[in-house]
């Protein structure tokens, strides 16, 4: 539930609601507003029961909250949240870009790839060390190795890394590296995992799974937020449907459903989405026109020798036509790139 302050609601008010509920056993998240000031209360409402919290001073009313998630939800938080990764802000005025390769293949690899995004105007370097692949046979990642070299890239380039991990050892591992971990879709409801990296204090970019619900999605979230670590930015990715002419099916309208649902920032990465290079131009147009905060899009200096994801990577010059061509698209919609 959330409690709803009154309007010039005095400081004592809101200490005297916060310690009630927290005296209760259960926990309290403030949310202050323009206008209104609301505490969104979890854990066990029964144990509230016998207090008139509606009667106490400065309160005006109490608005059950049905969905399972609570600290992800937008009534618990009338504010979008900015995520900070080290100096981006993903969540505010920019469109946030975040390109790299599939996988890390070899230092040259990473590191070119690295200077042509940043040139062309991405803020973030994805690159993958520990790959999911759907074969045991495909290329598994470099791992430690991996993360050295992405290492190495941001040292060069200063843009923050973001990469995927797949098990609490890898947690371990990358935690020395990255400034934000990737949950893949495969690994959306491993809650495991989940929880390993709500305890950490590292942004987090957390995919859509294959067949997740945005219920699903969010309870996912709340997964890594109940933990502690608030800093989630969602990426719709595609799911699947009966249709086979793209990998997945770009689910464009979960963007400005999770706009009003939650507080949380998304972004859409349309490589997955689709598994094809020529959809990825207009599908980022589409996500900046939806409400998006940004995308990530897989580059590879030639995608036609990745070791995984070519058919879907941009090679750098289509990758700069990109950026160039959203830029009067964010414009409109008042973002800058
Ligand atoms: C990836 O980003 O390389 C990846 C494996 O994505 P997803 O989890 O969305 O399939
Ligand atoms: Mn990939």
């Amino acid at each position: 539930m959330i409690i709803v302050m009154k309007p010039n609601v005095i400081e004592q008010d809101i200490k005297n609601v916060i310690n009630l509920v927290e005296d209760h056993g259960l926990k309290t998240h403030l949310s202050t507003g323009d206008q209104i000031t609301i505490i969104g209360v979890v854990g066990d409402k029964s144990k509230l029961s016998k207090c008139n919290i509606e009667l106490m001073g400065g309160v005006e009313k109490i608005v059950p909250v049905t969905e399972s998630y609570k600290l992800a939800n937008k009534k618990f938080n009338m504010n979008s949240s900015i995520i900070k990764v080290r100096d981006v802000e993903i969540g505010g005025n920019k469109f946030v870009i975040m390109a790299g390769p599939c996988a890390i293949e070899n230092e040259k690899q990473i590191i070119e790839t690295a200077h042509a995004i940043k040139k062309s105007g991405a803020s973030i370097l994805r690159g993958g060390a520990y790959k999911p692949r759907t074969s045991p046979y495909s290329f598994q990642g470099l791992e430690e190795e991996g993360l050295k070299y992405m290492a190495k890239a941001r040292e060069e380039t200063g843009l923050p890394i973001v990469c995927e991990v797949t098990s609490l050892k890898s947690v371990e591992t990358a935690y020395k590296y990255v400034d934000m971990f990737q949950i893949g879709a495969r690994n959306m409801q491993n809650f495991y995992l989940l929880k390993e990296i709500g305890k950490t204090n590292t942004p987090v970019l957390l995919k859509r799974g294959l067949s997740a619900t945005i219920d699903e999605w969010l309870n996912a979230a709340e997964y890594i937020m109940s933990e502690g670590n608030k800093n989630v930015v969602l990426c719709e990715r595609g799911i699947r449907t009966f249709e086979t002419a793209t990998r997945n099916t770009l689910d464009i309208s979960a963007i400005p459903i999770i706009k009003h649902k939650s507080h949380l920032p998304i972004i859409v990465d349309p490589c997955h989405a689709t598994g094809k290079r020529a959809y990825v131009n207009p599908l980022s147009k589409a996500s900046v026109a939806v409400g998006a905060d940004g995308i990530m899009v897989e580059v590879h200096p030639n995608p036609a020798v990745a070791l995984s994801d070519g058919p879907q990577s941009l090679p750098p010059d289509e990758f700069e036509l990109l950026c160039n061509e959203l830029k009067p698209f964010s414009n409109l919609v008042g973002k800058t790139l």
